[in-house]
Formats: C-alpha cells, sequence, structure tokens
C-alpha cells in the first residue's frame, strides 16, 4: 500500500463474498485499520477458488478472445476431448455476451487488454506473500515456474500472438526443444516436442487452503465472519448505511462486491449492468499419482493445466457454457483425466474411484477478459471486485490491495480505468 490511512478514516467496510478475491480484500482492509465484516453465504474459498489450477502466472496476460479465436470453434465443438463446449439451450442467453467476446478478440483491443492485465499479474507473489506468511503459511506457495508444452511447431506458432503479447509484456520465456525439454520435465510424454518456460511464474499446492489459511488470520485479528446471503444495499442520500441480507441488515459504511460468477445481480441493484457471464471449468485430481510434474504443466494444444498439488495431481481446465443453473457434465472431467495420460505415459491406464475426485467450478468471466475493479455507479461507497475470469486466484491480492487504496480515498497505484463496469 502507498500510504498509511488518514487519521480517523477508518471505516466499517462490508466484503460480500468469501473467495479468493474477497477473502484477500477483507485481508488488507483489516491490515489499514478497518472494521471488516465477510459476508460469505456458504464456505470460506469453496466457489471458484475452490477448484482451480492454482497458478500464480504473470504470464497470463493473453486474453481469452484473441484474433482467429472464432475461426477454432467449429474444431473444438465437434471433438469430445475439445477444450471448449456449449449448451445449446444456454445459447440465447449467452448471445450477448459472445459477441462482445468476439468483439473484444482484435488485435489492437487485445494490446490494451494484456497491458491492462500486467500489472495486475506482475505482483501475483508480492501481493499474496505478505498474507501467507502473516498466516504463518508461505509453504503453500511455490515459486518452480510454469511450461506450457506442444506436440508440434505448428502448434507453438500457432500461438504466435500470445508470445508477442508477453515480449510487449516483458515476460521473459525460454523455450525448449526435444530432450533440453524432456530433461527439464522427465513426466511428460515424448509427444510434446516444444515446450515454453516461464521461470518466474508460480503455484500453489492448495487454492482453498491458501483461501481459508489467509481467512483464519483475518479472523485472529480480529476480522469478523458473517454467514449470510447478501441480497441488495441500503443506500440513503446517495450514501452506503448497510448490506442487507437473509440474515437482516448489515450496518457498514462502505463495501465490496467480490462475489466472482455471482456478482451481476447486485451490481445491477446499483444501477451497473455488467456482461458478467461464467466459463465453467472442471477438474480431475488423481491422489498417490504414479507421475508428477515438479511444477505445472500447461497443455496448450488440449488447453488444460496439470498442476502438482500437496493433495495429488490435479488435471483443470476446460470451458462450458452453460451458465449458473445447469447440473455438472461429469464427462467433461473424464475427458481431462484421458488427456493428463495422454501428456503423462507414467500414469496408470485405470484408477480406483476412490483415488479420483471431481470438480466444476465458475469462472466469472467477462466478454473481453478484463475483471470489473471500481467504484458502483450509484454509490461511491461500494467498490466493485469480481470478474477475473481464468486468472482470479493469482490477480486476487493485488486486487485487494487496489480495493483498500479505493476505500481509502488515496489515489490507486493501479490504473483502474480499463477495469470499469461502464466500460461497454
Ligand atoms: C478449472 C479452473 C481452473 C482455473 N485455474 C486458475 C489458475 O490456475 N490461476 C488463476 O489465477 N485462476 C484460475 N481460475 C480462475 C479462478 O479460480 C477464479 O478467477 C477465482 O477463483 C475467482 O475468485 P473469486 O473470489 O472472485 O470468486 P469465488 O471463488 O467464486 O468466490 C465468490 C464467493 O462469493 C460467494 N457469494 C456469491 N454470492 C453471494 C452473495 N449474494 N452473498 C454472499 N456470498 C456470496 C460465493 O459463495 C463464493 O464463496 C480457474 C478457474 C477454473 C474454473
Amino acid at each position: 500500500m502507498t500510504s498509511p490511512l488518514k487519521p480517523g478514516s477508518a471505516r466499517t467496510v462490508a466484503v460480500i463474498g468469501g473467495g479468493a478475491v474477497g477473502v484477500a480484500t477483507a485481508s488488507f482492509l483489516l491490515r489499514e485499520g478497518h472494521d471488516v465484516v465477510l459476508v460469505e453465504r456458504g464456505g470460506l474459498g469453496e466457489g471458484a477458488s475452490f477448484g482451480n489450477a492454482g497458478v500464480l502466472a504473470p504470464s497470463s496476460v493473453v486474453p481469452m478472445s484473441m484474433p482467429g479465436t472464432l475461426r477454432k470453434v467449429p474444431g473444438y465443438l465437434v471433438d469430445p476431448l475439445g477444450p471448449l463446449s456449449i449448451r445449446w439451450r444456454y445459447l440465447p442467453a449467452l448471445a450477448p455476451w459472445l459477441a462482445r467476446f468476439v468483439k473484444s478478440g482484435t488485435r489492437e483491443r487485445v494490446q490494451a487488454q494484456a497491458r491492462a492485465l500486467k500489472p495486475l499479474l506482475d505482483d501475483s507473489f508480492s501481493a499474496w506473500l505478505p498474507l501467507v506468511r502473516h498466516a504463518g503459511n508461505e509453504a503453500l506457495i511455490r515459486r518452480e515456474g510454469f511450461l506450457a508444452v506442444y506436440r508440434s511447431e505448428a502448434d507453438f506458432a500457432g500461438d504466435a500472438l500470445g508470445y508477442q503479447l508477453r515480449r510487449a509484456n516483458d515476460i521473459p520465456y525460454e523455450v525448449l526443444r526435444g530432450p533440453e525439454l524432456w530433461a527439464f520435465e522427465p513426466a511428460i510424454s515424448r509427444d510434446y516436442t516444444i515446450g515454453a518456460l516461464f521461470r518466474q511464474c508460480g503455484h500453489t499446492i492448495n487454492p482453498n487452503r491458501l483461501v481459508r489459511t489467509v481467512a483464519d488470520a483475518f479472523q485472529r485479528d480480529g476480522g469478523r465472519l458473517i454467514q449470510a446471503r447478501a441480497l441488495g444495499f441500503a443506500v440513503e442520500g446517495g450514501r452506503l448505511r448497510g448490506i442487507e441480507t437473509d440474515a437482516g441488515l448489515i450496518p457498514a459504511q462502505a463495501a465490496v462486491v467480490a462475489c466472482g460468477a455471482h456478482s451481476r445481480p447486485l451490481a445491477a441493484g446499483l444501477g451497473d449492468e455488467v456482461p458478467l457471464d461464467t466459463e465453467r471449468g472442471y477438474h480431475v485430481l488423481i491422489a498417490d499419482p504414479e507421475a508428477l510434474p515438479a511444477r505445472p504443466i500447461l497443455d496448450a494444444s488440449a488447453k488444460f493445466v496439470s498442476t502438482p498439488m500437496e493433495t495429488g495431481l490435479r488435471m483443470a481446465g476446460t470451458v462450458e457454457f452453460a451458465g449458473l443453473e445447469a447440473p455438472p457434465d461429469w464427462k467433461r472431467a473424464a475427458h481431462l483425466l484421458t488427456l493428463g495420460r495422454r501428456l503423462f505415459p507414467g500414469l496408470a491406464p485405470h484408477h480406483p474411484e476412490a483415488r479420483v475426485s471431481r470438480w466444476m467450478g465458475f469462472r466469472p468471466s467477462m466478454p473481453d477478459s478484463l475483471p470489473v475493479i471500481g467504484r458502483a455507479s450509484a454509490c461511491a461507497d461500494v467498490v466493485y471486485a469480481f470478474g477475473h475470469g481464468h486468472v482470479g486466484l493469482a490477480s486476487a491480492a493485488r486486487t485487494g490491495m487496489a480495493v483498500a487504496d479505493l476505500i481509502a480515498g488515496r489515489p490507486p497505484a493501479l490504473d483502474l480505468a480499463p477495469f470499469a463496469a461502464t466500460r461497454f
């Protein structure tokens, strides 16, 4: 944080949502001397923040919608192991979001998006570390790098613009080919012949425990936790009086909306119709795997990440457009297991059910791959912090620092203009 609070400027702040973003934000606000109440309707860190791939990657500045993405969609959709699926019944509801997604994928726009994401992701480690260190669990974060692997030079060349964006944003990487790649990461199949290694990246060995550990420290330090579902805001004369919840009014002078994919109705209540939808993702986790990489590996062709977790080997990924209500399609998770065995031939061809767990979660996704961080239109006491899509774990703590700046009335060290709720 840039400077301490002015005397007398501490407030009662309600942070709605106990995922990575909400818990990190609540922790930074508490450290500044505010009276902070975390409002969570379920379990802490059990939303999208539970089952993600755990990657903390400054290299993730490449947006999801890129020039040429649309051309690849039909191929993705017909491949049963492909990275994308759409429940056709959901298409009419999704259409406006998809139109914006396509529109945001021009060369000029992706350059601007990558530039905006860079400072949010660059500080993944320096922002998370004080929180985990204070919580006494620095070992939850490792910095062993992040490796993207390809089956052919043609696949690698297909991602050329992504690497151009990284170079333009000073994100270093090394290219490893053939024996050099296999020596560096012996667990992977020899069918993968080329890799890009991002040494400055890392991962957490348990995203859910990361969130819970930081939340425990928050409560030990005097932060309050209320289990309730936020329904709206009590605003009088433009100033916030409190949060309306299913457990009654929680008095607060400032609030943060950090409800991930569920943030849209709360923002709408404050006059901001944000195009937030969800890219549902899945994981499978093999406990006691026969093969384990030393660091997260992105299969860049199949678009999933395999991460060595403290609980086993997690394969996470896929994008499924089906909204917040449809039940999971566990075939998507089964496909990840098939793809994982293809990437790591040392894995057994079958695993007993008891050793494999499956999960589905809701990425909070904006069509331009940028989160919403900034003040609400109808009430400047409410700050948004949601919509982090594929990079919410990596950018959660840095987001929390920016929100603390806004609540304190300091100019944020980060340029928040690209993240405004009103940008569409
Ligand atoms: C398969 C997969 C892999 C991923 N891999 C990575 C990765 O490697 N690295 C990375 O950085 N990101 C990754 N992500 C993205 C990342 O998980 C999300 O961006 C991030 O977890 C979002 O955090 P959040 O706190 O905004 O949301 P969430 O973790 O979903 O938390 C929101 C919380 O708000 C609560 N809530 C909702 N509505 C209300 C309400 N009305 N009142 C009270 N509480 C409410 C929910 O119960 C929930 O606990 C991945 C996602 C998926 C699905």
